[in-house]
């Protein structure tokens, strides 16, 4: 897009912070790939003051918006109607117009998780054994996923209740974790061990992996996490979260504009600006 104009329409993503996020980036480059007037923002939104960002958006003709920590959940109640995926995860990633001066919230994240492993692999690894270590907001959109593909889920969490919640808990110790990894045709870190260091976190699993076993850590650092390294080193065909991510843009984006979304240029963007420097 050049210069903003009368005719620019806007999207954006609420969170708080948000300064971190990858979305801008992403989006407008979509937007620019696909010769569209739109911009696209981050919103830095106190939690309390959620429900008045949402509706001052839509009454200033906002065309679309992401939901990132700590909304997700929140942003519901502040929504005219819910998709399926919302009701079975339990929180939103996408708003788009209801055309009656609102918003409805869908969630894009089970969507983008599929979308990420089918673009890697030939085979519906979600339709079989899948061990998901995790259970938070990421998680719940995996299980969903899953489920939604017929797959067979065990959950290893370090609060095991949150675990039982979502499906049949595994033990989080490492010879039970090693034992349901080597049983599982998909293995996805789906918490956020390995988020805030580049060492491999010592409780995830390496030992129960084997060769031809797909592997989905969901956590994204530049060049790849250690896990994952350590995971395609025993042989594993490997999915980075960069795919995810991509993906639940990609389906916000063809939810907001009607369009096909642009994935070479939106993975571009997102790899340049998660490189350092
Ligand atoms: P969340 O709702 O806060 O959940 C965090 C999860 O990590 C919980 O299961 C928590 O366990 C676990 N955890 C946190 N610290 C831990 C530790 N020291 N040891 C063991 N388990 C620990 O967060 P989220 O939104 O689900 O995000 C989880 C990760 O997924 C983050 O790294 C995030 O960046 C990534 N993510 C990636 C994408 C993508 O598009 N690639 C999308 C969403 C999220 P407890 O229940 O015991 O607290």
């Amino acid at each position: 897009m050049g210069a903003a104009d009368s005719h620019t329409r806007f999207a954006g993503i609420l969170g708080w912070p948000v300064g971190h996020s990858l979305s801008p980036a992403m989006h407008n480059a979509a937007f620019a790939a696909t010769g569209l007037n739109w911009t696209y923002l981050a919103f830095p939104v106190e939690p309390e003051r959620l429900g008045e960002a949402v509706r001052g958006l839509a009454a200033s003709g906002c065309r679309g918006l992401n939901v990132t920590i700590p909304h997700k959940a929140a942003v519901v109640e502040h929504c005219s109607g819910v998709s399926a995926a919302v009701e079975a995860i339990g929180a939103a990633n996408t708003l788009i117009p209801d055309g009656h001066g609102g918003f409805r919230a869908d969630n894009t994240d089970a969507e983008g998780f599929l979308r990420a492993l089918d673009e890697v692999l030939a085979d519906d690894v979600a339709a079989g054994e899948v061990l998901l270590i995790g259970a938070g907001g990421a998680a719940r959109a995996v299980a969903h996923a899953v489920r939604s593909r017929g797959g067979t889920l065990r959950v290893a969490n370090r609060t095991a209740a949150r675990a039982a919640e979502l499906g049949h808990a595994v033990p989080f110790e490492p010879a039970a974790l090693n034992d349901a990894a080597s049983r599982a045709d998909l293995v996805v870190n789906a918490s956020s061990l390995g988020m805030g260091s580049a060492d491999l976190p010592p409780e995830l699993p390496l030992d129960g992996l084997r060769p031809g076993q797909a592997v989905n850590d969901l956590v994204y650092r530049p060049g790849g996490t250690p896990w994952l390294a350590a995971a395609a080193a025993r042989g594993a065909r490997t999915v980075d979260g960069l795919g995810m991510l991509l993906h639940q843009g990609a389906a916000a984006f063809e939810l907001w504009t009607g369009r096909a979304a642009p994935l070479p240029a939106m993975r571009d963007a997102l790899t340049a600006a998660r490189e350092p420097g």
